[in-house]
């Protein structure tokens, strides 16, 4: 069936009884987010679709306000409106609260709450691809919004150690410092790129790429190209998508470990904020119809 003739068949299933969820960001163009959504509405039968909402920064309370009031069943958050939509929320779950990021509201009584997939969905990403975060010494490369979750995920699901390094150290040695403060250990610390030769030669660790260097159209750039850093690595998890090989995973390979990138955390929080809208539990089989649409896309 041409593509025209498929588009306007699903856009004859929407009726009075469709609910609205959206992608509450800016910029949004870009975004696989709609593919995830109404793939899975498709798949699961249900009367749901899914559009981008662009928001420009001072008009982010009226959105919020505006969504509830338009009856919308959901949204999701992108950047850079993850912590800046928490104060326009009725309630906020625990978790998204200790990261200090939202990127789901969910309708509820009186105004949405509040939840954090990306986590989550980081760590089903990583069970379905056989890595585990129990009992492992763990390298987290970057310091900003998505590194700081990232070892948040780690401490909670019980990683033996955590490392994180960063071009500005000041800013990894904040985290360290507050996820022990959390958890009321020294499970964290933090160093420089320059000092990875200061981590031991006989144990490799698994380690999260979480800086935004290596993404389109700079794919050749990586924070540290030395071949010794990455002997020190049994398998790197890149949480960047597009390339689907960034020079990062492909260091790792090089150095015999095994590499991954982040096209199914994306999966993973999609798949987890539908459940959360829906009510359903989405099986493996359907993800993997997903995640071949999203390729598609
Ligand atoms: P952020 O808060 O802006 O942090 C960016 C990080 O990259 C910081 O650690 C920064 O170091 C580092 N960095 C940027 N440019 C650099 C350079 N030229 N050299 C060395 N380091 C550099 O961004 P974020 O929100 O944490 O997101 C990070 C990445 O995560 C995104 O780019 C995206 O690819 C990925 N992500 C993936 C998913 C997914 O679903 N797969 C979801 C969200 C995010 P400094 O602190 O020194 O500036």
């Amino acid at each position: 069936m041409p593509a025209g003739a498929k588009r306007f068949m699903r856009m004859k299933e929407i009726d009075g009884y469709t609910r609205t969820c959206g992608l509450i960001g800016n910029p949004v163009e870009h975004t696989l987010s709609p593919v995830i959504h109404n793939t899975l509405a498709g798949l699961t039968d249900q009367k749901l679709c899914y559009v981008p909402l662009k928001v420009e920064a001072e008009r982010l309370e009226e959105a919020v306000k505006g969504a509830y009031a338009l009856n919308l069943l959901g949204a999701n958050v992108t950047v850079p409106y993850k912590s800046d939509v928490i104060p326009f929320l009725k309630e906020i779950d625990p978790l998204a609260e200790e990261i200090g990021a939202v990127n789901t509201l969910v309708r509820t009584e009186g105004g949405y709450k509040g939840y954090n997939t990306d986590m989550p969905g980081l760590y089903r990403a990583m069970r379905s691809d056989g890595v585990r975060v129990e009992g492992e010494k763990v390298l987290v490369l970057g310091a900003g919004g998505v590194a700081r979750a990232v070892a948040v995920l780690l401490a909670r699901y019980g990683a033996e150690e955590i490392i994180l390094m960063n071009r500005t150290p000041e800013k990894a040695q904040r985290i360290a410092d507050e996820i022990n403060t959390m958890t009321k250990t020294a499970i964290a610390r933090a160093m420089g790129y320059e000092d990875y030769e200061l981590l031991p030669k006989q144990d490799r660790c698994l380690a999260i790429q979480a800086t935004s260097v290596g993404m389109y159209p700079d794919c050749g750039d990586v924070v540290i190209a030395e071949e010794a850093f990455y002997r020190r690595i049994h398998t790197g998890y890149d949480l960047i998508f597009n390339p689907k090989k960034t020079r990062f995973m492909e260091l790792v390979e090089q150095s015999g470990g095994r590499a991954f990138n982040g096209a199914k955390m994306l999966l993973y929080q999609g798949i987890i904020a539908y459940e959360l809208w829906s009510g359903l539990s989405i099986s493996e089989e359907m993800a993997d119809q997903v995640f071949a649409a999203m390729e598609e896309a």
